[in-house]
């Protein structure tokens, strides 16, 4: 077994990093109060190829592999949450779903232009009564010729604001269909931006479907699938989302110790502190334990089997340890910590989306239960 990464992995994460340092984290603190992500930010990211990270290079995609694309989430949400969260819905929600579940023409039509960031993605599964329960949605799709007919209301939709194509979970005659729907498409409507207590400069929206027509060439895979494509969406964006939980936790151990380093109390800095060391090295263990989970399960993603326990794994650790880390970093900046001039006040904030978002932890749980009890036969559901 092999724990170091190897000379292209590395380079990547230096790459990642200094992206990350100097495009995102000096304007962190702003478009978190002003709720917005500036399209020169994401710009900068289309560059760098970021927005086709994992799709392959027929596409002008950047064919990162799981390893790889769990490092670039990571060191996004080093300096931004928000910024990861809006690249992993993209990313492993939609394009990886087109590009499994794709017909030729649905990947010659939106692939390319999703790796070239003029096409942002989003993923429309979640409504009012169907969260965790998601089979339990309530939008319709009706046939109409060589037209589908959507009815209903999402929410929750990151990146709903900034999306071309949002790919649409709806009930039709077979069971759970799945549906490209384009942003502009006659009676899509983007509505609400929840507020939030975190991940401010995402864009989540209420997203309205009132008589909305698509091409019934639009579909995605095939009748009734849309629950497949959608867990397996859900897998990759749980894996996606755990490299998030990690970045955000390392970058906090950072700062704290940065800054426990400089803040003199009693004559010496608080570093020099048992309990300063004690939070800063808890949180260090757990970091470096979450790592390894993380990249297993990017690892795993590209392996060709089931990687949903582990990508289950991995994100309920991570929604765990980023909460707790962030929390306990945030104690070691004091009054500093709490203050919104500081940067660990938003990585807190931030952090805590994790256990909710992709999933909650409850229902990852679930998923891990069952897998625990299977030898045993013992029927297992959320
Ligand atoms: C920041 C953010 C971004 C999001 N982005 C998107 C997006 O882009 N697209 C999208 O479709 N959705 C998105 N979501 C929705 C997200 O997937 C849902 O919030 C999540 O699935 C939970 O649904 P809910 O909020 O309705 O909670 P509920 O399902 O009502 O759950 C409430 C509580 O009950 C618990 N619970 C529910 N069922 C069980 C059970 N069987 N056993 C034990 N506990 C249970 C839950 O764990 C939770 O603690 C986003 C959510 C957030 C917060």
């Amino acid at each position: 077994m092999d724990f170091a990464l190897n000379e292209e992995q590395r380079m990547f994460r230096s790459m990642f990093r200094d992206f990350a340092a100097k495009e995102i984290a000096p304007h962190a603190e702003d478009i978190d109060q002003e709720e917005t992500l500036p399209p020169a930010i994401l710009q900068k990211a289309v560059e760098q190829g970021f927005l086709g990270a994992t799709l392959p290079e027929a596409y002008f995609g950047a064919e990162l592999d799981g390893v790889g694309y769990a490092m670039l989430v990571e060191e996004l949400a080093a300096s931004c949450v928000s910024f990861a969260v809006m690249l992993a819905t993209h990313v492993s929600e939609v394009a990886m779903s087109i590009l499994g579940y794709g017909t030729d023409a649905q990947k010659e039509e939106w692939l390319t232009s999703m790796a070239a960031g003029e096409v942002v993605g989003a993923f429309a599964l979640t409504e009012p009564d169907a969260g965790s329960d998601a089979l339990a949605l309530q939008t319709r799709a009706a046939a109409d010729g060589d037209e589908v007919v959507l009815d209903g209301v999402k929410t929750w939709v990151a990146n709903a604001s900034i999306a071309g194509l949002f790919l649409v979970f709806a009930q039709g005659p077979d069971g759970m269909d799945a549906f490209l729907v384009p942003g502009d498409a006659p009676g899509l409507t983007v509505g609400y931006r929840e507020p939030t207590l975190g991940l401010r400069s995402a864009n989540f929206h209420t997203v309205y479907l009132e008589d909305c027509r698509v091409p019934a060439a639009n579909q995605l895979g095939r009748p009734g699938g849309g629950w497949e494509i959608a867990r397996q969406a859900q897998s990759r964006m749980a894996a996606a989302l755990a490299a998030a939980g990690l970045g955000v936790a390392a970058d906090s151990v950072q700062v704290a110790a940065r800054f426990a380093s400089e803040r003199v109390q009693f004559g010496v800095p608080i570093a020099q502190k048992q309990a300063i060391q004690g939070y800063i090295a808890d949180a260090m263990i757990e970091v470096e334990a979450l790592r390894y989970l993380v990249y297993r399960a990017g690892w795993l993603t590209d392996q060709g089997g089931d990687f949903a326990v582990d990508a289950s794994m991995a994100k309920s650790f991570s929604a765990r340890v980023a909460s707790r880390v962030t929390n306990s970093m945030l104690q070691v900046l004091g009054g500093y910590g709490y203050m919104e001039d500081y940067p660990m006040a938003r990585k807190y904030r931030d952090a805590r989306a994790l256990g909710i978002i992709g999933g909650p932890t409850e229902v990852h749980k679930v998923h891990i239960a069952r897998q625990a009890f299977a030898e045993w036969d013992v029927e297992i559901v959320p």
